[in-house]
Order: C-alpha cells, then sequence, then structure tokens
C-alpha cells in the first residue's frame, strides 16, 4: 500500500495513512532483529533515510550494520564546535574502518562568534537548552531537509523519557519518519557487538564517560550512578530536545 504524500517542498506529508502503516510497522518489527529494522528502513524510504549520530557506542553499532546492509545512506554528525576531540578522530576512524564518512554539520556561527553574542559568557553555563536549540536542533532541521526518515541510535532503557519510544513512528519535531532499531536491545548487548565485531569506539568511555556530549556538558560517572548522569549534570535538562517525548506522534 502506498501512504506516501509529499507536501510541495517535497517533504512527507503525515497523513493518517503514513501514520496508520508507520504504527503497523512498528508494530510488525517488535521482533525484530536491528539489522532488520535498518533493511526495512533502508528499502522502504531508500536515498531519503539518513542518519544522526553522536558516535556513541549504539551510533557506532548501528553504522557497522549500515556499512553492510545500506553503506550509501547519508550520515550526518551535529558539529557543533564544543565536541571531544576523541569524538572527532572517532568520525575519521569509522571511515576507515567501516567505508562511512559521516558528514560534520555545523551551525551558522562559529563558538567564537556565537559566544561573542553573549558577552563572551558562553550560554551552556547559563541557559544550556537555548544552546542546544541553536547548535543542534536548527543544524538537525537542515539536515532533515529533502529527507523522509531518519534513523537514530536511542535504547528504551537508558531513560523512562526513552523507555516510550517506538520502534517506527513519526518525529513531527523534523517532519520525518523516525526509525529506532536499537530501541530493544541492551547496553551489554551493544558492547558484545562492539568487542565481538572490533566496532571502533570513543575511548573515552574507558575513563568513566558512559554516555558522550559536548565536552562543556558531559563528565565522568561514578559507580551506581544512572548512565546519563554524566550529561549537563547540576541542570535539570536530561536530553539535547532531539528524542523528547512529544516528538513522536506513536508513542
Ligand atoms: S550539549 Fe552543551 S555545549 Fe553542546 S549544544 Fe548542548 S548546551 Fe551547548
Amino acid at each position: 500500500m502506498n501512504t506516501q504524500v509529499l507536501t510541495e517542498s517535497g517533504k512527507l506529508e503525515p497523513t493518517e495513512e503514513l501514520l496508520a502503516e508507520l504504527a503497523a510497522k512498528s508494530e510488525e518489527l517488535e521482533t525484530a532483529t536491528p539489522e532488520e529494522i535498518i533493511a526495512w528502513g533502508a528499502e522502504r524510504f531508500g536515498a531519503k533515510l539518513t542518519m544522526g549520530t553522536a558516535f556513541g557506542p549504539e551510533g557506532c553499532t548501528i553504522l557497522y550494520m549500515l556499512s553492510k546492509i545500506a553503506p550509501n545512506t547519508p550520515v550526518f554528525n551535529l558539529d557543533t564546535g564544543y565536541q571531544f576531540r576523541e569524538t572527532l578522530a572517532l568520525r575519521d576512524r569509522i571511515a576507515e574502518k567501516l567505508g562511512i564518512e559521516v558528514e560534520l554539520m555545523k551551525p551558522d556561527l562559529t563558538v567564537e562568534e556565537y559566544e561573542a553574542q553573549t558577552g563572551g559568557l558562553p550560554l551552556y553555563k547559563t541557559n544550556p537548552t537555548q544552546c542546544c536549540f541553536d547548535r543542534k536542533i536548527t543544524v538537525l532541521k537542515r539536515g532533515a531537509e529533502g529527507k523522509h526518515a531518519w534513523i537514530s541510535a536511542i535504547r528504551r532503557d537508558q531513560s523512562p523519557d526513552r523507555a516510550k519510544a517506538s520502534i517506527v513512528g513519526w518525529d513531527k519535531k523534523f517532519g520525518l519518519a523516525k526509525i529506532n532499531p536499537l530501541a530493544n536491545v541492551t547496553k551489554s548487548w551493544v558492547w558484545r557487538m562492539i568487542t565481538e565485531n572490533d566496532i571502533p569506539y570513543n575511548p573515552l568511555h574507558d575513563q568513566g564517560y558512559t554516555s558522550i556530549g559536548c565536552w562543556p556538558c558531559t563528565r565522568a560517572v561514578g559507580a551506581g550512578e544512572d548512565e546519563r548522569a554524566g550529561r549537563w549534570s547540576g541542570f535539570a535538562k536530561t536530553e539535547c530536545g532531539l528524542h523528547t517525548l512529544d516528538d513522536d506522534d506513536n508513542k
């Protein structure tokens, strides 16, 4: 059944039929493997499929799978200007080992220009939500242009918010279908994949950094802490806004 209707600008229209198709497929794929979910996304959306990654262990695992299933899928990274040098080096190691050249997508303003707007006081210290909006969300919206679906690497067991993610849903914020191939897997499953397949990963994970984002908003976590406790430590914020609950009609 073709449920696809496009807007004048070529975006996918979230018609009732499309949302029903995605919901039914999501249910059907609940017991599928991550590879099967990725293969479905690649076949269903073809060149209109994209992936965003921050090079976490889950993202690296999906990149490994994409290199086998759909290596021409365009993949981008939100290069905020505040990433760890280890993260940027991982981009090159992935390219060399897996043959996937992740595009670094940058905000319009450099870090220097951006911080000059607030008198040199970085916004991540006072208003990280605005900083994430300016340096991640707006850039992802640009990355979404001309695309119909994106793959994300979230797992349901990462946080109560992420626990509600569907395998496939509609992402209102970006006007894309969203595919979560790893929704049902665990952290130990991901690390087993990495070890068994020698998938490149961020060396900061060996130094107590369980979840890695921008360096000003990331710290290593102690024993017994939640795996995302090191993100925006000291703020109530737990997500950068890319994966917040209300983005998905099907949750
Ligand atoms: S994670 Fe921190 S530095 Fe990075 S965009 Fe968000 S607030 Fe800014």
